[in-house]
């Protein structure tokens, strides 16, 4: 007998109703994929549970990738036994016996999935808890607050007993909820927006707007070493970095100082639309938090939002920059985007932008462009950038930029 076992809890999941199995299966493939280099480890799913076979391989790496998997409520170690009366009594001592701290209090929560079973819930909870209580010395029943709570399942196949509940990430499985397009910048709110986007299942592509000489190689890497954090939490994400000189080189040409950087915005957003086009994507992902600088207050979104039918999504729109650092620190993303290297914005920034940007005033002074053109040439030029997670790949460069 051992802890040979990790039961998986879907919480949200279960009551998703006709899409279960999709989210299940997409929830293995998570799974899977994450630990893949456990090679002997084989993944049973249930209904409304997973089951992870461990067979021989070491379960704290394991716990440890399966706290960042979206999709899964809870997860326990457990002892898997016979469902038969004797079975899940001995099953039951020895998980609380092995377990590697020492409690004072316990109580049994049997769940029953198999109805057909000899004994009713009340009745394995009292067979349990007598055996347990007989067969050690210092513990006793606290069914209000206990240091240990054994919890069994009793199934057709088999039972599984666990003692302690390991918290997940929540959210749905990725994947589950479609492709979205995030932007990102190299600042604090864009990757904390990432993460957000893919708790709740999306799946992403991420889009980077790059102005060189004006921002660096360095200023590239960051953006780089963002998304390779964003990777621990679902998958290989793709990078398209867009040349975005020439557009903003124009913009500065042609546009009233005060509306740069509302045009700048609606460059970037048609762009990311085409990339969207192309990637069958459902929607645009940005760090926009209301408030924060004049490109966001609801009179500039409104102008900006003008050029797009596709829904934007903002998942910090009202949130503080505290409670988004906070965040940040949580999925270590802060550090890399506070290192000092400037972003395209940053360096065309405007003294005073419009935080009222008109729509009809941006539309006429962009009126004297060839946008389609211009988008045109920005996306035919887009590099794109493979980060698996464990290393960075070309996949593509369609033209050498630089
Ligand atoms: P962040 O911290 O994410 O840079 P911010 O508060 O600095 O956000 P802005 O710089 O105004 O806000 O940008 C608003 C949003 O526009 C960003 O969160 C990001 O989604 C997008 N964005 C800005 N600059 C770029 C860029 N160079 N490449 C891709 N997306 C960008
Ligand atoms: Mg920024």
């Amino acid at each position: 007998m051992n802890y040979d076992h990790i039961l998986i809890r879907f919480g949200e999941l279960s009551t998703k109703g006709r899409n279960r199995k999709l989210f299940i299966q997409r929830l293995s493939h998570n799974i899977k994929e994450k630990i893949e280099n456990f090679s002997k480890i084989k993944i049973e799913k249930s209904r409304d549970r997973m089951f992870i076979k461990l067979n021989g391989e070491p379960h704290e790496p394991i716990i440890e990738k399966l706290q960042s998997i979206f999709g899964i409520h809870s997860f326990s170690l457990a002892v898997k036994t016979k469902t038969e009366v004797e079975d899940i009594k001995k099953g039951a001592l020895f998980a609380v016996h092995a377990l590697p701290y020492k409690g004072k209090t316990f109580k049994v929560t049997a769940k029953r999935a198999f109805k057909q079973f000899e004994l009713d819930t009340n009745e394995l909870n009292y067979a349990i808890g007598s055996h347990i209580l007989r067969n050690t010395e210092d513990l006793t029943v606290n069914v209000k607050e206990p240091d240990i709570n054994v919890r069994v399942e009793v199934r057709e196949d088999a039972s599984y007993i666990t003692c302690k509940d390991i918290e997940g990430a929540g959210g749905l499985p990725v994947g589950t909820s479609g492709t979205g397009v995030l932007m990102l910048s190299g600042g604090i709110d864009s990757p904390v927006a990432g993460y957000l986007a893919m708790k709740r299942g999306i799946r992403l592509e991420v889009v980077h707007f790059f102005s060189p000489p004006y921002t660096s190689e360095r200023a590239k890497q960051k953006v780089m070493d963002l998304t390779e954090k964003l990777t621990a939490f679902g998958h290989a994400i793709t990078v398209h970095i867009v040349p975005f000189t020439d557009i903003q080189v124009a913009i500065q040409k042609q546009i009233p100082e005060n509306y740069t950087m509302t045009s700048t915005r609606r460059f970037m957003l048609k762009i990311a639309d085409k990339i969207l086009q192309k990637e069958g994507g459902l929607a645009i992902i940005t760090g926009e938090s209301l408030g924060q600088v004049a490109s966001q207050t609801l009179e500039s979104m409104a102008t900006i939002n003008e050029v797009t039918q596709t829904p934007i999504i903002r998942p910090l729109i009202t949130m503080d920059k505290t409670e988004i650092m906070d965040i940040a620190k949580q999925i270590d993303t802060l550090d890399i985007s506070n290192r000092p290297f400037e972003d395209c914005c940053t360096i065309f920034t405007p003294a005073s932008p419009k935080t009222k940007p008109k729509k009809e005033k941006i539309n006429f002074y962009e009126s004297f462009f060839d946008t389609e053109k211009m988008i045109e040439d920005a996306v035919n030029r887009t590099e794109k950038l493979l980060v698996t997670g464990k290393k960075t790949e070309i996949e593509s460069k369609i033209n050498d930029l630089f």
